[in-house]
């Protein structure tokens, strides 16, 4: 078959476009058949944070391979499943010690959604069932993590598939929606969860879950420092279990193994994802408080839950390489250097007229892209600004984190860039001196 044939043959998600065909990819940079360079500036989707083309990866991949492929989680366990909930459980927070692991994230989303589900059940709050999600966070794309998700765009054509899961305003300070809020943040949004816990009924809601920063329907969204303490209150407060999405953040992005330590906050389930592999094996999973194993542990039913992946020995197997080049490599340290220094080269580009706010941790950058500065009106979708400023970027060989597209629950739009973790800084200069060519262009 032809490539021409065989293009039609891969129901990609855009018809309509013509995808670059990826052929090869070294540290933080992909190549397409003709040679042509990009950097990955997406890292994947977030995900390839150690970098493309790790030889001890793929070797501890084959040997992995060649030794045991795969045996199912319902009937035995294995060692490299064994090493890594040890692992796992020694870099998370607190009290969470437990890891179940999966495939994806949305499968890590549903798992954390019917944990908390089963654990009330096991407690004799038979009732609790509701999640209460944020409006612009990503949860995912299978349909109850799609329930929890709150950004229209995504939900609206599947809506009477979804279960009717309640959702709050995140807190995304450049766009509080909050009157009283205005030049003071007096945390409205963390005293809405509060409000919805009542409104539905205490005895109905069995989680809240949201992203740290929020990243999925805006760029890097950072929450004040009080922002997650008082939620943890709220939570603790009518034994609503609080579930952090770290899928994007988890391992390293934020500088710090999950960005929820930023806030020092202990929720009761982290589901992590993406840089858990580098991308090199599907591997995500939820980390889990003594506090809920133990109730499972006393309540002697097991949790009514498996997948054929669940415990997948080559991921596992990747998942230990990759935690040992993150402390090998001094990987969360270099985040953190990197990232300060990425944020304040990208303060330049506060100069053009369609820059509205800039902001990041780690090595997340978001630039709110808006039509005017100083009333932050946005572009509106029709006028495609960020699509084009896209395609610019990916002439000029910069692929960037996809975002916009996603303005229609508070109006917005951004550039999101989340790079590789061993980003350099001349790479990062380059990165910076593009977007500013590409504005100008647009502009
Ligand atoms: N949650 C967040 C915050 C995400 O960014 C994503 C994916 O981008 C998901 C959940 C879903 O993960 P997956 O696409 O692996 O199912």
């Amino acid at each position: 078959m032809s490539n021409a044939d065989a293009k039609k043959a891969l129901f990609h998600r855009d018809l309509s476009y013509d995808y670059p065909l990826i052929v090869r990819g070294e540290g933080i940079y992909l190549y397409d058949e003709t040679g042509k360079r990009y950097i990955d500036g997406a890292a994947g989707a977030s995900n390839v944070t150690l970098g493309h083309g790790r030889q001890r990866i793929a070797d501890a991949m084959a040997e992995q391979a060649k030794t045991l492929a795969y045996c199912f989680a319902t009937h035995f366990t294995t060692q490299p499943a064994l090493d890594l909930a040890g692992r796992v459980s020694a870099i998370a927070p607190g009290d969470l010690n437990h890891a179940y692991f999966v495939s994806g994230g949305s499968e890590g989303i549903e798992t954390a959604i019917k944990i908390a589900r089963q654990y009330h059940v096991q407690r004799g709050n038979g009732q609790k069932h509701q999640v209460i999600a944020r409006w612009r966070g990503y949860h995912g794309a299978t349909l109850g993590a799609l329930g929890v998700t709150g950004i229209p765009g995504m939900r609206d054509l599947f809506a009477p598939l979804l279960p009717n899961f309640p959702h709050i305003a995140p807190c995304y300070p450049y766009r509080c929606v909050f009157a009283g809020c205005e030049g003071k943040c007096n945390l409205t949004c963390a005293y809405e969860l509060e409000q919805m816990i009542l409104q539905t009924g205490p005895d109905n809601v069995a989680a809240f879950v949201a992203e740290p920063l929020v990243l999925g329907g805006v760029a890097a969204a950072i929450p004040p420092k009080d922002y997650y303490p008082l939620v943890r209150e709220i939570c603790d407060k009518y034994d609503v279990l609080f579930i952090a999405d770290e899928i994007i953040t988890g391992f390293g992005r934020s500088g710090r193994y999950f960005a929820i330590e930023h806030w020092d906050v202990i929720p009761d389930m982290i589901v992590f994802g993406k840089a858990a592999s580098s991308g090199y094996a599907p591997l995500s999973g939820v980390i889990i408080r003594d506090s809920i194993r133990d109730t499972f542990a006393a309540g002697g039913t097991p949790f009514a839950h498996v997948f054929t992946y669940v415990n997948n020995p080559i991921a596992m197997r990747v998942g230990l390489e990759v935690l040992d080049i993150i402390e090998e490599e001094g990987i969360l340290e270099h985040t953190a250097q990197m990232g300060a220094y990425l944020l304040e080269k990208a303060s330049a580009l506060d100069a053009h007229p369609s820059v509205g706010e800039i902001r990041g941790l780690g090595l997340i950058l978001g630039i709110e892209l808006v039509r005017d500065k100083d009333t932050k009106e946005p572009f509106p979708a029709s006028l495609g600004f960020h699509k084009r400023l896209n395609k610019i970027l990916l002439d000029k060989g910069l692929s960037v984190g996809s975002g916009g597209g996603t303005a229609d629950w508070v109006n917005g739009d951004d550039l999101r860039f989340y790079p590789p973790l061993i980003i350099t800084r001349s790479q990062i200069d380059n990165v910076i001196a593009t977007i500013d060519e590409g504005l100008t262009q647009l502009e």
